[in-house]
């Protein structure tokens, strides 16, 4: 074996596993940490027992295997082997496994403890998968609870160790130092205009030839990869040099190809797998187009999907170490020095980026609640939580905060829980074929040309658009991608297909179909015998997309328009791309949010009678009805909060709708409160003033908020405002008041007085105001003082009106009056009204109305 840094290492890295539950290996890339560690310590630790290496990819999970193998002299899948998503190389014997995470999350659904497992290696530990920061926080659940021995590593070229001691407290870390070449930086930016794709060709061609040594090419994605060996293949380049793909989801023959020395001189064209877990032996020169494909959440799908987007500096200087591992090497940069400052210096985390229902859903079925304590290395955002739960209910995975049985079964399902419960619906309905194209049409790119997708006349291949009508975009893309399958037409009436994205869609259909192979009643087989036999398909197509995307629904606003509202109450209009123009209800598979109506790109129709289940509820609500002034009831049918369709019912629930009625009269107060009802505001005023004059009587505040509470009360068993209006105001704004209190009100501040004439006479109370008393002047010949009220504390104020009622005099001292006033007052109203008395002395004189 070739010696390697790692090996000086490997008896510490031993005793620390022994010692800790967890240690954490820092190390550069090509030191030995992939391939050294997990063997020594399976020779070293626990014999009998299993070891797993985990690595983010499954391409690398395979390589390592192989590799380690090899070194070991073993044969793959004895003592050696890999598990990955769609194949494994294992036996009874196997004690080092090689596997993605995903396959210990799935395990440690069936067995908690483990108890086969001595020690699990998380390798690449910075690509912080959200899969790796789930089984790391499941893997610590276990130690606290039930494995106290069991054994972790984590291991990294470029670990942020404040993070991770931040996350789980003083663990040891053991570091082998950098033994790293000096790589020169060559900036070349493309010039305006020049795909990157061809940028990287022309580069290649300028330098393989002048230099002898093998180059890694950075490109972010299979199709990137592919057409630029195209376009190197018409330069001739194949003539001297070996092309060599490498990506995910190559078969295992052709990456090793890449990854194995040959005597010619290797151009290997890769994704970010080479970034750091693969080793590629020999390489001095990197081109690196600065560009990766990042998994982030697409609200417009309700999926992650795969982002093309700028490397951070982290990925470049990775990247661009490959070339220093064997001696000085070059790295050439697709990109300005001056653009660089402007990269983001890491890639979040996926735990921040990326849905977590699917996280959510494999740790409520280990019986979790994410809310708890749950020992991640970093919390998850409770909005993210709250809302992955959510669409766990509606998708039926969740009720009552725990797993059901569809939950369980796709739990057990690789596939975002959107997904997962449409291949479980779809197999149940005998679609999964179909359903499986279209699961894997929205997880990946979009293979019709959106460019050509427009209206357009004329031209001799291009297809002319008639207006469109039909059920389901999602249906009739399937259609489109059939025909094309039988004749080889790409031209459709959503655009030109694309073949490397098509190819792309139907690798991950046939992946997809092949995981949920156990889901299939083997009965079930497809048929297209007659009409019938399609509608029925297209159908259970269609019912199937309903389970996955119950959040989605739509009622159009009217019919023949395309507008419509969604389930949450958001508006969206349907796209001129959609052909759904006639449904009243569909489904929007995918809508871009903008600001006003969201746009829907792809829709499906749904029939009212499919929407049954737990997200459908009948309800009777209560509202106020704004021009019949009055509560009214509507049966509504909901399916989650979309009103399906609503019809008046009678109203049943007396007390909701008081407090419906109340909230009514609160924003309508103006128009309930009867302030102009004098017997009302006249009673209200004498109070306020009692309690005002004599505090001590202890009367309550009559203040607004007594009045609603008063208002609250006259609501029960009411339906409008008139009733509320006209209801028994004073007899519920009295009831608090005692006898004594009420006896108080009568005498103290009287509502009336009788005059000398004998006349009862109202007097007016206002708050902060003495109160007034209108009265003719001839009604109080024989008055000597004014008159007091509230045990004498508070004297009238006298409003003494002439014939004509208008006040000639105001005073609140009578007694003074008489002797100044009264004379001048006399003597001019005399003249005015001869008929009237006007004695001389009006303390003797007879009081009269007249
Ligand atoms: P690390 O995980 O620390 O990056 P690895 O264990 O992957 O390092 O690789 C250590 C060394 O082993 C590499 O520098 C390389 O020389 C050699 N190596 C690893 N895998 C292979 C392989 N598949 N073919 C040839 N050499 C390999
Ligand atoms: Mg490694």
């Amino acid at each position: 074996m070739q010696p390697l840094p790692i090996d000086a290492y490997l008896p510490d890295i031993a005793q620390s596993v022994v010692q800790h539950s967890i240690t954490l290996i820092d190390a550069p890339p090509g030191s030995g940490k992939t391939t050294r560690v997990a063997p020594h310590l399976m020779r070293s630790l626990a014999p009998g027992k299993k070891i797993y290496l985990l690595q983010p990819r499954r391409l690398a999970a395979r390589s390592v295997a192989t590799r380690i193998a090899q070194e070991n002299g073993e044969r793959l899948g004895d003592a050696i082997g890999y598990s990955v998503r769609f194949e494994q190389q294992v036996s009874r014997d196997t004690q080092l496994i090689v596997a993605t995470e995903g396959i210990l999350v799935r395990r440690l659904q069936d067995d908690v403890a483990i108890s086969d497992i001595s020690l699990v290696l998380l390798d690449e530990f910075h690509e912080r998968s959200l899969d790796a920061d789930l089984l790391l926080a499941m893997l610590r659940r276990v130690q606290q609870t039930l494995r106290e021995d069991l054994r972790l590593v984590i291991m990294s070229a470029t670990l942020d160790a404040t993070a991770m001691r931040a996350g789980l407290g003083d663990v040891p870390i053991i570091q082998v130092p950098s033994r790293q070449f000096p790589v020169t930086i060559r900036y070349r930016p493309p010039s305006p205009q020049v795909p990157i794709v061809d940028h990287v060709a022309e580069t290649l061609v300028d330098i393989v030839g002048q230099r002898p040594d093998d180059t890694l090419v950075f490109l972010p994605g299979a199709g990137e990869i592919h057409r630029c060996i195209d376009l190197l293949k018409k330069s001739r380049l194949d003539r001297d040099f070996d092309l060599l793909p490498l990506y995910g989801a190559m078969p295992i023959e052709e990456q090793m190809r890449a990854i194995e020395t040959g005597p010619r001189q290797r151009i290997v064209l890769a994704t970010n797998v080479a970034e750091t877990s693969l080793t590629i032996p020999g390489i001095k020169t990197v081109v690196d187009s600065g560009l990766a494909r990042v998994l982030r959440f697409s609200p417009d799908v309700g999926l992650d999907r795969l982002v093309l987007e700028s490397i951070c500096s982290a990925s470049a200087t990775q990247r661009a170490g490959r070339a220093g591992r064997v001696a000085p090497g070059v790295c050439f940069r697709m990109w300005s020095e001056a653009s660089d400052r402007a990269r983001a210096a890491f890639l979040d985390p996926e735990i921040r980026r990326v849905d977590l229902s699917g996280a959510i859903l494999q740790l409520v079925a280990w019986g979790e609640s994410p809310a708890a304590d749950f020992p991640w290395l970093e919390s998850p955002r409770i909005d993210s939580v709250d809302s992955s739960m959510r669409l766990l209910e509606r998708l039926d995975a969740m009720e009552f905060g725990k797993i059901t049985d569809v939950g369980s079964r796709m739990a057990r399902l690789p596939l975002h829980p959107r997904l997962a419960r449409i291949a479980i619906e779809a197999a149940g309905r005998g679609c999964l074929d179909a359903a499986c194209v279209v699961a894997a049409m929205l997880a990946d790119r979009d293979p019709f040309d959106r460019r050509d997708s427009r209206p357009r006349t004329g031209g001799a291949n291009i297809p002319t658009y008639a207006p469109r009508r039909w059920d389901s975009d999602c249906a009739e893309r399937l259609a489109a991608i059939d025909e094309f399958m039988r004749t080889g037409n790409d031209q459709t009436v959503f655009g030109t297909l694309l073949r490397n994205p098509l190819r792309g869609i139907i690798q991950s259909a046939e992946q997809i179909r092949r995981l949920c192979g156990p889901l299939i009643d083997r009965s079930e087989s497809k048929s297209h015998a007659s009409d019938e036999h399609e509608q029925v398909a297209s159908e259970a197509l269609l019912r199937s997309l309903l389970a996955g995307f119950p959040d989605r629904l739509a009622k159009r606003r009217a019919h023949g328009r395309t507008q419509g509202i969604m389930v949450g109450g958001k508006g969206i209009a349907l796209g001129p791309q959609s052909g759904v123009m006639d449904p009243e209800f569909f489904l929007c598979i995918d809508v871009e949010q903008k600001p006003g109506d969201a746009l829907v790109r792809q829709a499906s129709r749904i029939d009212l009678e499919w929407l049954q289940g737990s997200n459908r509820m009948e309800r009777e609500e209560l509202f106020f009805h704004p021009t019949q002034k009055q509560v009214v009831a509507r049966r509504r049918s909901l399916w989650i909060d979309l009103i399906l369709n609503e019809t008046p019912c009678a109203i049943s629930d007396e007390s909701q709708c008081q407090e419906v009625l109340y909230a009514a009269v609160q924003s309508h107060w103006e128009q309930t409160f009867p302030s102009e009802d004098p017997a009302i505001g006249a009673w209200i005023q004498r109070v306020r003033c009692l309690r005002q004059w004599m505090p001590e009587l202890e009367l309550p505040a009559y203040d607004e908020a007594r009045l609603r509470e008063v208002a609250y009360e006259l609501c029960r068993g009411k339906r409008s405002l008139e009733q509320v209006r006209t209801g028994p105001w004073l007899d519920w704004l009295s009831a608090p008041l005692t006898p004594q209190q009420r006896a108080a009100l009568e005498r103290e501040v009287p509502a009336k007085i009788e005059v000398p004439s004998g006349s009862w006479i109202k007097i007016d109370y206002e708050e902060d105001k003495p109160p007034v008393l209108a009265v003719k002047i001839q009604e109080v010949f024989s008055w000597r003082q004014t008159p007091r009220i509230a045990g004498g504390r508070v004297p009238l104020l006298l409003h003494l009106l002439a014939p004509n009622q208008r006040p000639q005099q105001i005073t609140d001292d009578l007694a003074s009056f008489w002797r100044t006033g009264y004379a001048e007052v006399k003597k001019e109203l005399k003249r005015r009204y001869p008929k009237h008395s006007w004695p001389e002395d009006p303390l003797s004189a007879q009081a009269t109305r007249r």
